[in-house]
């Protein structure tokens, strides 16, 4: 297994479970709250490291109780967190609230991670890397300094458009995996019509068309409880391929992204194929749902094993 680099974001997420979101100028009463581990980096690298990375994180937090709680349950994980920078700016935090169907609605105040910045991108962390995880939680200079640094170590750059932020072509060029939900992978294309969550793979040709336009050539369009669409125009056999949905029980969506995230990275360190990766992150991910929180649902290796 070769090593993974995670660089952006750790927050605390602030959870509401409720009976159903606000609408804008509504308050509801929820039920319980918890605070717990997040953050779509800090996520991702505990999907992997559970799936058995070897995850490197770089990343900051604030030097109060959050940055100690997100430390620990990184490095709990098996992250090395040893980039993960302490400065004096306050933990992230995520506030999310989370519906009976799962549904949830977050705001992030990014605190610690604003200090995250390219000149932290040095390129002997990324040596000897083969894939590299990025998402939009932080800086996008910083993510194109990360996303560079991955580049010019020859690993694979994955790309989380979340959340989403319209992005220079040069991030783009220097993506080789771009991983979007389907509300977002429309907003990157400009508000394109995507086919409807559960269409055929041939009905999704057209977006790949248009990706390529957009200088993308692989994405993983994930699509909730409908699964995911893989696709990858240098795959002239295959270019299109539909991943069924792991059917669960979903208690709590939050995170499931970034768990599928995870383990695409870590099945690709492995040296899986981008298809049978995103095979392997479909089921990690819906057992992520099955279970309250993020980082604590992650499964094991052998949990996903025993559903594949
Ligand atoms: P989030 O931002 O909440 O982390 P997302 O919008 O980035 O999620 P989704 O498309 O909702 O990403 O979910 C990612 C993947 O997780 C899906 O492609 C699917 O494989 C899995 N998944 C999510 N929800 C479910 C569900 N209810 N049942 C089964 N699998 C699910």
């Amino acid at each position: 297994m070769s090593r993974i680099v995670v660089a952006g974001s750790l927050n605390a997420d602030l959870t509401i479970y409720c009976e159903r979101l606000p609408s804008p100028g509504e308050t509801v009463h929820g039920n319980d709250f918890a605070v717990n581990p997040g953050g779509k980096s800090a996520n991702q690298a505990v999907a992997a490291a559970r799936l058995g990375g070897q995850v490197t994180l770089l990343g900051a937090v604030g030097a109060d109780p959050n940055g100690d709680m997100l430390v620990a349950s990184t490095a709990g994980a098996g992250v090395d967190v040893s980039h993960v920078a302490r400065v004096s700016r306050p933990t992230g935090v995520a506030v999310i609230s989370v519906d009976t169907a799962g549904e949830n609605s977050i705001i992030i105040s990014a605190g610690a991670n604003a200090t995250l910045a390219p000149e932290h991108m040095d390129p002997a962390l990324f040596a000897g890397a083969s894939v590299v995880s990025l998402c939009l939680e932080v800086s996008l200079d910083t993510v194109q300094a990360a996303a560079q640094a991955g580049h010019d170590a020859g690993a694979t750059v994955l790309l989380n458009l979340s959340p989403f932020a319209p992005v220079a072509q040069e991030l783009a060029r220097l993506t080789d995996v771009l991983l979007v939900n389907a509300h977002e992978g429309s907003q990157f294309l400009g508000g394109y019509d995507m086919p409807a969550a559960d269409a055929p793979a041939n009905a999704w040709h057209g977006a790949l068309e248009e990706f390529v336009r957009h200088g993308l050539n692989k994405v993983l369009l994930t699509l909730g409880a409908d699964g995911s669409v893989v696709l990858d125009a240098t795959n002239s056999a295959a270019p299109v391929v539909r991943i069924a949905p792991t059917v669960v029980q979903a208690v709590d969506t939050t995170g499931a992204g970034d768990a599928f995230t995870g383990a695409v990275a870590a099945r690709l360190a492995a040296g899986d194929s981008l298809v049978d990766a995103a095979r392997y992150a479909s089921v990690a991910a819906a057992l992520a749902a099955t279970k309250k929180g993020t980082q604590a649902a992650y499964p094991s290796s052998g949990e996903v094993a025993a559903r594949l």
